[in-house]
């Protein structure tokens, strides 16, 4: 009998894990941004060309790597965040997963140069698809840099069926916007082919959401704001004259990170009852911040889907203190508005 079973190289399995991890421009986006606020960044600058189809690049001041980390960055599993399987249940950073880098060096060429604050020189490291071109000592400001140019490179399928630039840019303009507001103390900046897009300086988050969003936002946002045992939820809600007929400005983030949930946005909406329009969508900025040991964010490599341990409960809870907010701010229920 013959044995056939091999274990994959490893530039195989990050390929593969590729595959999940990065769908289009906008998850390096994401993924970059993530890493780049777990660095613990006070100032994050996005600089994109073609939509990311040329180049995508995050440029944070954060702590930086040291020259052994920034190489081993780029292996699967390679991850400063977590040490064992009990720190999934208290997870403090965005990653956790030690896939993205791996992922992303697998399938575009990337060049990396980084700096922690107490040292002279840095490292500068260019991988291509997995393979290390070069790995030189360099001169550059304390925090990190990452640029990726041709994306999917080596995977034409993926290259073809990648959107035209509007479409492209309008997914990384929501990875940017779900970023920017999870973190509205932290300077993001971001600019496509040479122009600047968004600079968003440290703030608030109802400054923030009005930065992103436009000045008219703010007369439109109505806070909510509740604390129980086993969840807290601070933000706003948009007042039920100002719904819109796309879902485009609807946020939730769980502990910092955006998340989609079909349930939640059904309490919203049901605390909107006999308020607005049918076919219309009320806009929504809720932060909730629940006990990281009753949430389990490792569903999906994205991260954007998360199974709570009581979902109900947060259900009610977050109907009810929407409902009061608006009730507080006399919103009295009309069904026939000015569109
Ligand atoms: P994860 O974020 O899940 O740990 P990544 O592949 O995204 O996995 O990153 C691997 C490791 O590289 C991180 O754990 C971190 O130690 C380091 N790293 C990545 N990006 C940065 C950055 N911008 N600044 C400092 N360290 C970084
Ligand atoms: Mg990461």
């Amino acid at each position: 009998m013959a044995d056939i079973i091999q274990l994959l190289p490893d530039h195989v399995a990050n390929q593969i894990a590729a595959g999940e991890v990065v769908q289009r421009p906008a998850s390096v986006v994401k993924e970059l941004l993530e890493n780049a606020i777990d660095a613990d960044a006070t100032l994050i600058k996005l600089i994109v060309k073609d939509a990311g189809k040329t180049l995508i690049q995050v440029i944070d001041n954060g702590k930086g790597m040291s020259a052994t980390d920034a190489r081993l960055s780029f292996e699967r599993h390679a991850t400063s965040k977590i040490r064992s399987a009990e720190d999934l249940f208290s997870l403090h950073t965005k990653g956790f997963r030690g896939e993205a880098l791996a992922s992303i060096a697998a399938i575009a060429h990337v060049e990396l140069k980084t700096k922690q604050e107490q040292d002279e020189l840095g490292t500068q490291i260019t991988i291509e698809g997995s393979d290390v071109v070069s790995q030189d000592i360099v001169v550059t400001p304390k925090g990190t840099s990452i640029s990726v140019k041709h994306l999917f490179f080596n995977i034409p399928a993926r290259r073809n069926f990648l959107k035209s630039n509007t479409v492209e840019m309008r997914h990384i303009i929501d990875e940017f916007h779900r970023v920017a507001l999870a973190h509205p103390t932290i300077s993001f900046a971001m600019y496509h082919n040479g122009s600047e897009m968004f600079n968003l300086p440290e703030s608030n988050y109802r400054q923030r959401v009005v930065n992103i969003f436009g000045n008219k936002t703010n007369e439109k946002l109505v806070p909510v704001e509740e604390t129980t045992d086993v969840l807290k939820i601070s933000g706003f809600v948009g007042k039920p004259q100002f719904a819109k007929r796309t879902k485009a400005e609807q946020f939730f983030f769980v502990n910092n990170r955006f998340i989609k949930s079909a349930y939640l946005n059904h309490a919203i909406n049901s605390a909107f009852d006999g308020l607005m329009k049918d076919g219309s969508h009320p806009t929504y900025f809720l932060n909730l911040t629940v006990d990281p040991k009753s949430i389990d964010i490792n569903i999906h490599p994205t991260k954007t889907e998360i199974k709570f341990d009581d979902e109900h409960t947060l259900y009610a809870i977050l109907r009810s203190s929407v409902k009061h907010s608006l009730g507080q701010f006399n919103i009295a229920p009309v069904l026939d508005f000015e569109y």
